[in-house]
């Protein structure tokens, strides 16, 4: 049984408004032994305009993160996580940010295309292909040149696609998705299995099972888990399905991190 949760948000995330402290009681009650707070940090391209992040928006991330874990340390382990997204955009001011905090664990994420999140695109006005093509290459860049440990929720796109009744499947791209797995696996990077989706109208993992199977197939070996949790109601919801999965396609063991050190 997995008793991990990789990928969680509390109130200094721009869109959690749950205290950390919540979190941890509830991981404590879900019999969880260890999460990761991986609280947002969004890139932009040069002329967005309005970085929403304060300069101490990381140094508050770290203060929560320290208080819980001393709080906690008897029942559970709080590590210092971070979920950078379109770190591509900005590579050496990512860079740095990494090089600069004491993570535990850094999730590179695609939420935006244009600044836009991809939550506000209007799929009936919008060729979904060729969205779709961006939103890979997008992660392609990611996957070549960041410096991370997973690459969060692989298939997000397909989320808001269904939410407004449309499908978009990164693995129709297959050639291209193998070719960002196979990055992965060289540079030793791994996969998250996100199992917000379950709960979700999509109603499955990110990313889903056939890519979690290519990504075995070109060598790949290092997996986590997260429930992408924005409230303590849904921490640590979806594990069993994932260790499913896991299992499933060919995985031998999840992955923990400290200071970025798979363990
Ligand atoms: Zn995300
Ligand atoms: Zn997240």
């Amino acid at each position: 049984m997995i008793q991990l949760d990789y990928h969680l948000h509390c109130l200094n995330s721009p869109d959690s408004k749950e205290s950390l402290e919540a979190i941890c009681q509830a991981a404590i009650q879900k019999d969880l032994k260890e999460i990761m707070v991986t609280d947002h940090y969004e890139m932009f391209t040069d002329d967005y305009g309005r970085n929403p992040y304060r300069s101490d928006y990381l140094d508050q991330c770290f203060d929560t993160v320290l208080k819980c874990r001393e709080k906690y340390r008897d029942q559970l382990y709080v590590g210092f996580g971070i979920e950078l997204g379109q770190l591509h955009l900005q590579p050496d001011a990512a860079a740095r940010i990494v090089k600069e905090y004491p993570f535990d664990y850094v999730i590179a994420s695609l939420h935006k295309l244009d600044d836009l999140d991809l939550k506000y695109y209007d799929y009936s006005r919008t060729d979904v292909r060729d969205l779709c093509r961006r939103y890979l290459n997008g992660l392609n860049e990611i996957a070549e040149i960041g410096d991370f440990d997973c690459i969060g929720h692989m298939d997000l796109i397909k989320r808001y696609a269904a939410e407004q009744g449309y499908q978009i499947r990164i693995e129709d791209e297959e050639e291209t998705v193998r070719k960002i797995l196979r990055t992965l696996v060289e540079r030793k990077k791994g996969l998250e299995v996100n199992t917000s989706g379950i709960r979700q109208k999509v109603g499955e993992c990110f990313p889903s099972e056939i890519i979690l199977k290519w990504y075995v197939e070109e060598g790949g070996k290092f997996a986590t888990v997260g429930s992408d949790a924005h409230c303590g109601r849904n921490v640590g919801e979806g594990l069993t399905e994932a260790d499913k999965l896991l299992n499933k396609v060919g995985f031998l063991h999840v992955d923990r991190f400290r200071s970025r050190v798979r363990i």
